[in-house]
């Protein structure tokens, strides 16, 4: 077997490191996932580039293009002095961990800084997101949930005076596609029902609970239904919104059991962490790494990230 095939196999952490033996292995790892042996220019997106003597970088044949790039040119790799072997591995360990992982303990973990670890796995929540999410379908489950505290049920226009004051609590939509993909959604200035048109096809049912916000959503599609919590009513035949639930008390068991607190200005990150990990929950830890090493695209740069808004 090849170094790489035997990457490939390797079945945990300490399979897959005793094989990253040096930063070249890790190149030419990270390029068979991103590329299947068929490197592309990530700027004009013609195949067949040259080789430079350097052994890493590719110059593009294009004439009209001519650009040199790495593997990690385009992606949350770019441009990092962060080896690529703890890239590598930080990338394991937070699709392997059910509750995510720390930056504390991705520190001691891989024997690097917090504020670097805390840096890559921002980065990587970033390559965990959709870049272009479609429209969900069929019967989707609605459902909101309030990071930082407990405000549920609680008036939209009370709601937005609490915002208003400056109150950290911030609102967070769970949208289920019935056998289908879920995905987490912070909740801005827009309303619930323009989070809900942003993300859900026209021709699908809706169940929501019995939240004033989402009233009148019946005349845009298939159908609406309501679960009123309140009264005490949770299952009514195929109308009930507890996939939806268990969604978010997983995404709830990560943010307060592992990250505990989570700057609101970082959290549509968490929530992309959260939903990659629902919608591969079927698919092996191995498997959930290799997707997310095979598309890590999106930049994302320290000086924006401490930026304050
Ligand atoms: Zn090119």
């Amino acid at each position: 077997m090849t170094q790489l095939e035997q990457l490939f196999g390797a079945k945990n952490l300490k399979e897959l490191m005793s094989h990253l033996t040096s930063e070249d292995v890790c190149r030419s790892y990270m390029e068979q996932m991103r590329w299947g042996g068929k490197p592309v220019c990530p700027h004009c997106g013609a195949g067949n580039p040259y080789k430079l003597k350097n052994g890493k970088t590719y110059r593009c044949k294009s004439k009209t293009c001519q650009n040199d790039f790495t593997v990690t040119v385009g992606t949350v790799f770019e441009n990092s002095k962060v080896p690529l072997s703890v890239w590598i591995a930080a990338s394991f360990l937070l699709s392997a961990h059910k509750k995510g992982i720390s930056s504390l303990q991705l520190s001691r973990d891989l024997g690097i800084t917090q504020k670097t670890a805390w840096f890559v796995l921002h980065r990587l929540r970033l390559a965990m997101g959709e870049p272009d999410p479609e429209p969900l379908q069929n019967i989707v489950e609605v459902d909101e949930t309030y990071v930082g505290g407990k405000y549920s049920n609680m008036h939209s226009k009370k709601r937005k005076e609490q915002i208003a004051k400056g109150d950290n609590k911030v609102p967070v939509m769970g949208l289920l596609e019935r056998d289908g993909k879920a995905r987490l959604t912070v909740i801005g200035k827009e309303s619930f029902k323009d989070v809900v048109r942003q993300n859900v096809n026209k021709g699908a049912i809706l169940i929501t609970d019995s939240h004033l916000s989402y009233q009148g959503l019946d005349q845009e599609y298939k159908a609406h239904e309501s679960v009123n919590h309140s009264q005490g009513e949770y299952k009514r035949d195929m109308f009930y919104t507890n996939s939806v639930e268990g969604f978010f008390s997983l995404f709830k068991r990560t943010i307060f059991g592992t990250y505990h607190q989570i700057s609101p200005k970082h959290l549509h990150r968490y929530c992309a962490e959260s939903s990659y990990r629902f919608n591969s929950r079927q698919i092996m830890d191995k498997e959930r790494f290799n997707n997310l090493l095979a598309n890590p695209t999106g930049r994302l740069k320290y000086k924006d990230l401490i930026q304050k808004k």
